[in-house]
């Protein structure tokens, strides 16, 4: 202990030249107020000591002791921060076998046919979650679809909406007769049998094997194997969005063991399905809070599941579904609107009581209808006492509109978005809603011009693959998305809401520290800040637009060391 005091007391003058790493002969985007560009940066304890010119740095803060590193003219960006993922839940995705891409129904038959010749007649097959827009298709799986094999069960697991091949239906003793179940109904085709969609209905399957089972071990081991995998695709930072006590203590767990390679910052999500009372009386006896915690592990933001998802047809929508939901999602009713969790006088109790506590808050809030209900709420809490502060924010809020823009600006209301749908979801959710339904569909622009703080963010939930995993959590891929807007069937979609590089990167850097309060110490490269950078291999400002996505970190280092890559 001694010696550690003696050693800060000698490095105290501002001119000790006794940097441990020294990066020069860069291109250093530091994303400060000017966004001004370096050459070098000089690195002492975890944190950044200089940034300025190679010949600077290199007279200023060397010692015979510091770590010289020539960059070669690379590029170098502050840490990356994915304000939106859900580390633990991807991590045990592939954590026993890797998962097959299910990008169409010939891929999801060949998955089936596959699975048939290496298990028992009888054994149930489960075709693992995939999301019906995602397909090529574009259409929910019938059991038509799924009857590739007559000697086993086929089950589709779609969320929220799960299909059956016509086995399945049979051992399940699931007829054309046979009652919904509450909230739950059994899809029929037009000849008035089940045609296999089951919409919150899975439950009738019999026999099918549903979660797997992880050991503690297991799950700490599958964190840390997610987690660096997220170093080495350039973050440094992630915001997990729905811890529960058991993830947190997984956290802890790693932490414990100084096995984080990249900071937390964990979103604590209550189940809010329960009487008002009892959720309530767990918030104002939780010992949590926003910011407790330390630079490594700590908490963010209180949250609820206020609607459905835009991926199963179950977002709480301003207009109706219509004919194409059908298709997509097996929804009957052609003015359905989605699925509203919480009523608005329950939101704002349960909101209530946790403001108190001193949470920063949000919702899962896809749909313009919660997108509304959440502000309206955010409003009332704002009369009795202003949420600024609190860095509130609109989670998702995919469907946007111009009221909640405004309404957002007004109260200083803040937003995390995930713009890979851009290029996912969009030629799928315009047939179900029209174009002009997407007009306020992650309207970036929109959000920037009126100083709305956006984080990005990738939502990603399963699988290993930054590319490939849903939802692909290469922070570059994502960038080059909002830059572009591009979808995945080439079109440009609102090309007035476009945004540019340097924006894209504030998302990913000091506009995402900034929802997590972490703007002082993280988000930009600047002296005193935490060394936490990504070194890559292409120039992200000036190389040609379609290869941002495809830039790939060639180091990352957080707290100055390197978790990832080499120097
Ligand atoms: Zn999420």
């Amino acid at each position: 202990m001694k010696r550690v005091v003696f050693a800060v007391l000698l490095c105290l003058p501002a001119t000790a030249a006794d940097a441990d790493l020294i990066l020069y002969n860069g291109r250093v985007v530091t994303v400060d107020a000017a966004f001004r560009i370096m050459e070098a940066i000089a690195i002492k304890a975890g944190r950044i000591t200089a940034a300025g010119t190679s010949a600077e740095v290199l007279k200023g803060e060397r010692s015979p002791r510091t770590k010289v590193v020539d960059l070669g003219g690379k590029t170098v960006l502050p840490g990356l921060i994915d304000a939106h993922v859900h580390a633990l839940e991807a991590g045990l995705s592939e954590f026993r076998g890797s998962l097959p891409v299910l990008d169409s129904i010939a891929a999801i038959q060949n998955y089936i046919r596959a699975a048939a010749h290496s298990r028992p007649k009888g054994a149930w097959i489960v075709v693992p979650r995939t999301l019906p827009p995602r397909l090529k298709e574009m259409r929910f799986p019938t059991k038509q679809d799924l009857d590739v094999t007559t000697d086993h069960p086929v089950a589709f697991d779609g969320s929220y909406v799960w299909g059956a091949n016509s086995l399945a239906l049979k051992i399940s003793g699931i007829t054309r007769d046979t009652p919904n179940p509450s909230g739950g109904e059994i899809v029929k085709g037009p000849d008035g049998e089940p045609n296999g969609i089951l919409r919150n209905a899975s439950q009738l399957l019999k026999g099918v094997a549903r979660a797997e089972t992880f050991s503690d071990e297991d799950k700490v081991a599958a964190l840390a194997k997610m987690l660096q995998l997220y170093a080495a695709a350039g973050l440094t930072t992630v915001g997990d969005r729905a811890v529960t006590p058991a993830e947190v203590a997984v956290f802890e767990k790693l932490k414990a063991r100084q096995q984080l390679p990249v900071r937390v910052v964990m979103t604590w999500r209550i189940n809010a399905a329960r009487p008002v009372e009892e959720v309530v009386s767990e918030i104002r006896a939780s010992s949590w809070t926003t910011n407790q915690g330390d630079d490594w592990l700590r908490f963010g933001t209180f949250k609820v599941t206020l609607d459905g998802g835009q991926s199963v047809g179950t977002a709480y929508q301003r207009m109706p579904y219509g004919s194409f939901g059908r298709q997509l999602y097996g929804q009957t009713d052609p003015d359905a609107r989605g699925t509203l969790f919480i009523g608005a006088e329950k939101l704002y109790r349960i909101m209530g009581a946790a403001r108190d506590k001193g949470w920063q808050l949000t919702a899962h809030v896809q749909g313009g209808g919660a997108i509304d209900t959440l502000l309206d709420v955010f409003q009332r809490l704002d009369h009795e006492k202003p949420i600024a502060p609190s860095r509130s924010h609109v989670m998702h809020g995919s469907f946007m509109s111009e009221d909640a823009l405004n309404r957002m600006q007004r109260m200083g209301v803040l937003v995390d978005v995930q713009p890979g749908w851009l290029y996912f979801d969009v030629p799928a959710l315009k047939r179900v809603f029209g174009l002009e339904n997407m007009r306020y569909f992650f309207p970036l622009r929109s959000y920037i011009d009126r100083g709305i703080i956006v984080a990005g963010g990738s939502d990603h939930m399963i699988g290993h693959d930054k590319n490939g995993a849903v939802n692909a959590f290469n922070p570059f891929f994502n960038m080059w998305a909002s830059i572009t807007r591009r979808t995945r069937e080439g079109e440009v979609i609102y090309p007035q809401e476009k945004i540019t590089r340097q924006e894209a990167l504030k998302m990913w850097t000091i506009w995402a520290a900034y929802l997590q309060f972490g703007e002082k110490t993280r988000g930009s490269i600047e002296p005193g800040k935490f060394a936490d950078l990504v070194v890559v291999d292409r120039d992200y400002l000036s190389c040609a637009e379609d290869e941002i996505r495809r830039i790939e970190p060639v180091a990352t280092i957080v707290n100055g060391q390197v978790v990832s890559g080499r120097l």
